[in-house]
């Protein structure tokens, strides 16, 4: 009897290709934002990570939606799609970066013909890179230190759109009638302990483990625990817990999976809830929201 979740790895097969599609127009719409924002805001460092991490997770998240939609439970298919899509992201926004740049310089640029000729527009990158793309406190990176600022930057478009599909068909889905699972975070949290005794008993559904651990320290690790349910039929319900250790800061140090989808039944579910809410009273076991 399986005690874990296990995905399916099936994929309505017009999958892949909405989503190529879908992931394709936000590509292109998210490029154009992506490469005027980065010519017209003066500002560097943080910002422009924080543009690259969204215009990554952008396409990613747009092309997710549509492959959850045909109810893609492949992981292998959810990266490549995601991997595609970061890719093409990343050669539109070189397209429509290069574009904007002679627009700016007041020269004509055909946004057509610097997409129809790769060979062209990798002559303007390395033009670009041997004068420098920008200046930060009067420095201009070239050459080699802006060759790696740039594949740095390749990086996380590509593997954030990638990384951001796999994640959302790797959540649990109810086979039985098909829909897929709803998330709960943090139904309970508790003090750090002992792993494998936690594991065993929650392998045998004895949850007064959770309790018998403690309550949650403050700028000490803990557990948290998520459950992902059926909402249609109730069949499909899992159980994971992550350990979370924060910095005296209490910025988050670490943050690894103890237990992964461990299946639970309806029952386990009521009763886990249960221990929670006669808890709550007592202070720590908390009661959790509905992810969206
Ligand atoms: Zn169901």
């Amino acid at each position: 009897m399986l005690t874990h979740y296990c995905r399916s790895g099936r994929f309505e097969l017009d999958a892949p290709f909405a989503a190529l599609t879908a992931g394709a127009v936000a590509a292109l719409a998210l490029s154009w934002l992506y490469a005027y924002a980065l010519l017209y805001l003066p500002l560097i460092g943080t910002f422009t990570l924080l543009l690259t991490l969204g215009l990554g997770f952008g396409a990613g998240a747009v092309t997710a939606v549509v492959l959850r939609a045909r109810r893609c439970r492949s992981l292998r298919v959810g990266w490549a799609v995601g991997a595609l899509i970061g890719l093409l992201t990343l050669w539109l926004s070189w397209v429509t970066y290069t574009v904007a740049r002679v627009d700016a310089a007041a020269g004509e640029a055909s946004f057509l013909s610097a997409l129809l000729h790769p060979r062209a527009l990798w002559a303007c990158i390395a033009e670009l890179n041997a004068a420098g793309a920008w200046s930060f406190l009067g420095v201009t990176p070239k050459g080699g230190l802006l060759w790696a600022l740039w594949g740095a930057e390749a990086v996380l478009i590509v593997g954030v759109a990638a990384a951001t599909c796999a994640a959302s068909v790797a959540q649990p889905f109810c086979e039985g009638c098909g829909t897929w699972c709803e998330e709960r975070r943090g139904v309970a949290r508790s003090a750090d302990g002992d792993e494998a005794a936690l594991r065993e008993a929650l392998g045998k559904k004895r949850f007064a483990a959770v309790w018998a651990l403690g309550p949650t320290v403050r700028g000490s690790a803990f557990y948290r625990y998520d459950v992902f349910e059926c909402t249609a039929c109730g069949e499909t319900n899992t159980l994971s817990v992550l350990r979370i250790a924060v910095n005296a800061l209490g910025a988050r140090v670490e943050r690894r999976a103890v237990v992964r989808h461990l299946l639970l039944s309806r029952a386990d579910v009521a009763a886990l809830d249960s221990l929670a809410a006669r808890r709550a009273g007592r202070s720590w076991l908390t009661s959790g929201t509905r992810a969206a």
